[in-house]
């Protein structure tokens, strides 16, 4: 692995210094339950506002990713490949090598005080979970909405980390300032898929804790319903039940996505697959013939039984991937969702 190179022979340092500056890495373990087996890799960022390549295509055009990998380790986390253009592993290695951008804050501070700067929508949870157990060490994610807070400057997050609790005051009060959407992450609720597709991260049900507390406190909170596993968690009494326990968390807005398979993920969850479900390979590989995505015949069922759903249980549809910013109203008629760069959070 190129980082270990680095620090104990400087191999590797003219690459990793073109994305993180010329201080380089630090890697640290800890010695602690919720940290064993996981290595931190310390860099300071040169740059912490991304612009979304394609934006037109996206709900939004900048985004901030405090972390690279995930603890969450969600089996189908298509951020996984972003893993290999630092040369470390995209399946274990994505859910134990976790990428920290100690100078997040401070770096995001000085970005919005640029007078280049247009005070755009910010979308964090884009690409990684800013929520994830390392942000209950290293404690970024307050600097960050602090910053973004005292500009005044709208933004949103996506997350399945219940951690974002901790941070409900200065949410409330970036709310008072800016736009604030807040949507939290929950394909299903059947526990036995849970532990085994998404070991790392909190129980659906504590997620929707998550969005009755935000609501409790005047923060609406939309669920992301996703990913919608096909075979495993598409039966129609499955999305009923999820569908209800989002109504009865006070959701906004529900936004089904269904599951897509990139290059990264792809390998890593047909492994998982072929462990768990060996029966639906062939089926898989039948749906996911023509690439990443499921046909859109299987979306679209799966949006409208999802919409009728939200409907018949009285939650207002979003649209796709956006969490519904405070005082928005709500779109008059569903949108079904187009795929986007979410990492199906
Ligand atoms: S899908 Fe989201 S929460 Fe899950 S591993 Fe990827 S970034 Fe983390």
């Amino acid at each position: 692995m190129r980082w270990e190179n680095l620090t104990d022979s400087g191999h590797g340092r003219a690459a990793d210094a073109a994305l993180f500056g010329a201080d380089a890495v630090t890697t640290r373990t800890f010695d602690m339950p919720e940290f064993r087996g996981i290595t931190f890799h310390e860099v300071r960022a040169r740059s912490i506002l991304n612009r979304v390549p394609g934006a037109s295509r996206m709900p939004f055009e900048w985004t901030v990713n405090p972390y690279r990998g995930c603890t969450h380790a969600c089996v189908y986390c298509f951020a996984r490949k972003t893993h290999s253009y630092l040369d470390l592993d995209t399946g274990l290695g994505f859910d134990s090598q976790i990428v920290v951008k100690v100078n997040a804050p401070e770096l995001l501070r000085r970005q919005l005080a640029s007078r280049r700067w247009q005070g755009e929508h910010v979308a964090m949870g884009t690409n990684v979970d800013c929520y994830q157990r390392a942000e209950g060490r290293y404690r970024l994610m307050p600097g960050i909405i602090a910053a973004l807070s005292d500009r005044a400057n709208p933004f949103s997050i996506l997350t399945k980390g219940t951690l974002i609790l901790r941070d409900l005051d200065l949410l409330t009060r970036a709310a008072r300032v800016t736009d604030v959407g807040i949507s939290v992450s929950v394909g299903f609720t059947d526990a036995d898929l849970w532990r085994t597709v998404e070991p790392g991260t909190p129980a659906p049900e504590r997620r929707l804790e998550v969005v009755r507390t935000l609501g409790e406190h005047g923060i609406g909170c939309g669920v992301l319903m996703a990913p919608v596993i096909p075979f495993l968690g598409d039966q129609p009494a499955q999305l009923r039940a999820t569908v209800r326990a989002i109504a009865a968390s006070g959701a906004t807005s529900v936004t089904p996505l269904v599951l897509h398979l990139r290059p990264g993920a792809r390998e890593w969850f047909m492994a998982w697959l072929a462990a768990h479900h060996p029966h639906l390979v062939r089926r898989y590989e039948r749906l996911y013939a023509e690439g990443a995505y499921a046909p859109k015949w299987y979306q679209r069922r799966i949006t409208r039984q999802v919409h009728d759903l939200a409907r018949e249980y009285g939650i207002g549809p979003a649209r796709a991937g956006m969490p519904r910013r405070i005082g928005e109203p709500e779109p008059a008629e569903p949108v079904a969702p187009e795929p986007t760069q979410l990492s199906l959070l």
